[in-house]
């Protein structure tokens, strides 16, 4: 019996020319593919502008720094997501205040955000969790007249709407991963996406030293003009080696999203006849990538959560714990927060399902057969 994984990218010889051609081109640093990647991006993302990053988690950091959140600022976070969501706030010396999520999404609400602000809040990281969309305009509707800006962590994104449009299109600024694990890669990379012209262009300065002329444009000129240091920088550049490869990919999203979604409704339907397993399903604003197809395994399945895996990984097939909850990490035991219920429940209760675009139909029903086995049925 061969092991089913529970990702795979789907990287194919469009890839491999994609970065033959810039290897034989001689500009392998960031250079026009990423800026043909931002700009692709931008537009099927529906945003003004684009930001490509070594990855997500340097994305938030550069998010948190052209928002104005600096030192002694509290940043609303969830705990129940991957821990550079927390990390990202403590970069620029805020304080990250974790607030609880809902049951049926993963993800924060208005109530819960409201439940921790206080008049140190200058920020919310907005998660959509497993590619789940945030209600990001309930949210803004508490944050907004407060002047709390809220950055959209779109990790597990592409690919998901919300009310009609791509999510992320409506926030101030998003942040995207395309690490292997996410819905398209670059092998690590991420993206900064907002409407603002001054901040995207103050975090494409950030990434590159903050010099005042791009390599690139240096590059471009025999006698390159003398550059500047305008403020302390960071190298979060993206290469064009990784664009080439998120050009392709970009191109490949609609098929790997269309797959993505063929495959968690298969799931779903199977489910509906196994008692105390409820899966992530579509809010009623918008359709997840489903990044992480996840089930809550409930009182009434014969095992628990962690029985259920044991039982999955005799049958050669990988699933994972749910999300995790930051706030039981060693790295943010110092942090103060109310009680977190749901954030409990879900990270103890849930598991992750392989779902991949190159999963067959085959592997799918083997991942069923073997659940349907564990509720004995
Ligand atoms: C994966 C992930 C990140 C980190 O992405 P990288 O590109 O690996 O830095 C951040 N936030 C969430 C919600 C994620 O799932």
């Amino acid at each position: 019996m061969s092991r089913i994984d529970v990702m795979r990218p789907w990287l194919g010889q469009e890839e491999a020319d994609a970065v033959n051609e810039v290897l034989a081109s001689g500009w392998v640093a960031q250079g026009p593919r990423v800026a043909r990647f931002e700009a692709e991006f931008a537009q099927a993302q529906q945003v003004p502008y684009a930001v490509a990053t070594s990855s997500c988690t340097t994305a938030l950091h550069l998010a948190l720094v052209v928002a104005g959140v600096g030192a002694g600022d509290e940043v609303v976070v969830p705990s129940f997501s991957f821990v550079a969501t927390t990390n990202a706030p403590t970069y620029v010396g805020a304080h990250p205040v974790f607030a609880d999520v809902d049951a049926a999404t993963g993800n924060l609400t208005a109530a819960t955000v409201e439940a921790v602000l206080t008049p140190r809040t200058r920020a919310v990281i907005a998660v959509d969790q497993g590619g789940v969309p945030v209600d990001l305009d309930a949210i803004r509707a508490v944050t907004d007249p407060r002047g709390i800006v809220v950055i959209e962590d779109a990790a597990c994104g592409a690919g998901a709407t919300y009310r009609g449009r791509p999510v992320g299109a409506g926030a101030e600024i998003t942040a995207w991963s395309f690490h292997p694990r996410k819905v398209i890669t670059t092998g690590e990379g991420g993206m900064l996406t907002t409407p603002h012209e001054d901040w995207a262009a103050r975090a494409r300065r950030l990434r590159e030293h903050a010099m005042s002329v791009s390599a690139a444009d240096r590059h471009a000129s025999v006698l390159a003009p003398a550059e500047e240091y305008l403020e302390v920088g960071y190298n979060y550049r993206m290469t064009d080696l990784q664009a080439a490869v998120g050009l392709v990919q970009l191109g490949r999203l609609p098929q790997i999203l269309a797959r993505r979604r063929q495959i968690a409704a298969r799931y779903s339907a199977a489910f509906e006849a196994v008692p105390g397993l409820r899966p992530v399903a579509d809010p009623a604003w918008g359709t997840s990538s489903f990044q992480s197809y996840w089930v809550e395994v409930g009182e009434q399945f014969p095992v628990d959560r962690d029985g259920l895996l044991a039982h999955l990984a005799g049958d050669e097939i990988s699933a994972r714990r749910g999300i995790m909850a930051a706030h039981r990490q060693p790295a943010h035991a110092g942090v103060e927060h109310g009680p977190l219920p749901v954030t409990e429940r879900l990270t103890d209760s849930t598991l992750i399902l392989p779902v991949f675009h190159v999963m067959t139909d085959e592997q799918q029903d083997r991942v069923i057969r073997s659940i349907r086995d564990a509720a004995g049925l």
